[in-house]
């Protein structure tokens, strides 16, 4: 799970050995994939435990494209989306 991004350090904690660890978002162009109609996901790897986490680079690019707070998705993984919209920026092919 991605915690934060901060000067372009990501922080996460792990899903299965739930450790956190920290890593630079990587130098890499997330591309549009035609076939499938969407951007390539992002994996990240655990330093750790080595289970690699797959980020969806899909999510809406504004985050009023889709509700917020409603109460259905828990605080931390609203927090995720924001970070992931911010990661989005950085490597997204069209967003860059
Ligand atoms: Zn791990």
């Amino acid at each position: 799970m991605l915690l934060s991004i901060v000067n372009q350090i990501m922080n996460l904690r792990c899903n299965r050995c739930n450790k956190e660890y920290q890593t630079s978002i990587p130098n890499i162009t997330v591309k549009y994939i035609e076939e499938f109609g969407e951007y390539e996901n992002l994996p990240i790897q655990c330093p750790h435990c080595g289970v690699i986490e797959i980020f969806n680079m899909n999510l809406p690019i504004n985050d009023t494209d889709e509700p917020f707070a409603t109460g259905d998705l828990p605080l931390e993984e609203e927090i995720q989306r924001y970070y992931v919209r911010l990661l989005m920026r950085y490597v997204r092919e069209d967003l860059k």
